[in-house]
């Protein structure tokens, strides 16, 4: 697979496991996106100790509730790599509460990082995408290539509801809405726009002293048919696939992937 990679939350989780899965598939340009340095710093370091000599990871700090951070991450990348052929929006976070008890400073961090976040990363990927040649396609027949691909990351939870966590899942059903506009907006221009729905995943979220009951009983076979969690590598692949030529014909699809939560 040719082309440069974004990530966004790439120094961890979902994200980090989603860089390993581009540069197996043989993408030798990321762009790992995180407010955390040091997360960044571990992962950059283990990705690369695990590649062959050509790829290059560029690790950006950035907040994505700042829209000119955003702006910066997004012309570092290009400064360094050219283009953008697959972002993925990873970065995500989670606070606990009932509607009634939510403090207004809890519910806007969720609904900035995890909606206008991926708005404003969006929004900066498109303008670097519309811009850009097509990538060059392998298929023999043209109409499936790609000019660059989106994918945000969502959850079980932009589906259906969970106890104490009404910020995040109002974050997680408005970027259902988002891929869906973008898809529609932006299929014209060679730019496709799908999401993936996780359901419990082993990472550092998930895997927190406060959460780890949570992920213990959502996670047997009453709840989750497979009986187990995630891991994370199993939502990059399909990441990976999405942002693929592979998928060309995929627009504006939020893919499922729960071990069959969602089925119960
Ligand atoms: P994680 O905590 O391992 O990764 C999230 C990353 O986002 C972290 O590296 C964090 O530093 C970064 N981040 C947080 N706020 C940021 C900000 N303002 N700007 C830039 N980066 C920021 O968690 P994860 O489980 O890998 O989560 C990734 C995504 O997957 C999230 O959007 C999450 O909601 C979603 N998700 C996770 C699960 C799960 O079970 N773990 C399930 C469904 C969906």
């Amino acid at each position: 697979m040719e082309g440069v990679a974004l990530i966004t939350g790439g120094g961890s989780g979902i994200g980090a496991a989603t860089a390993k899965a581009f540069i197996a598939k043989g993408v030798k340009s990321i762009a790992l996106v995180d407010i955390k340095q040091d997360t960044l710093d571990v992962t950059a370091k283990s990705l690369q100790e695990q590649s062959d000599a050509g790829v290059v990871i560029l690790t950006i700090q950035c907040d994505v509730t700042d829209e000119n951070q955003v702006k910066e991450a997004i012309q570092k990348t290009t400064e360094k790599f050219g283009r953008i052929d697959y972002a993925v929006n990873s970065a995500g976070i989670t606070n606990k509460s009932k509607v009634g008890e939510y403090q207004t400073g809890d519910w806007d961090r969720v609904i900035n990082v995890n909606q206008k976040g991926v708005f404003f990363c969006m929004r900066e990927e498109l303008s670097q995408m519309e811009k850009q040649d097509y990538l060059p396609c392998k298929s023999a027949d043209k109409r499936r290539a790609q000019r660059g691909s989106i994918v945000n990351v969502c959850s079980i939870n932009s589906f259906v509801a969970a106890r104490r966590n009404a910020a995040y899942v109002t974050s997680k059903h408005a970027i259902v809405g988002l891929t869906k506009t973008c898809a529609l907006d932006y299929a014209a221009q060679g730019i496709r726009c799908n999401g993936v729905a996780p359901g419990y995943v082993e990472t550092p979220i998930t895997l927190a002293p406060e959460n780890i009951e949570v992920l213990r009983k959502s996670t047997q076979p009453e709840k989750t048919p497979q009986g187990r969690p995630a891991i994370p590598e199993e939502i990059a692949d399909v990441i990976v696939f999405l942002s693929s030529q592979g998928a060309s014909y995929v627009n504006g699809a939020v893919w499922e992937i729960d071990g069959g939560f969602l089925c119960l």
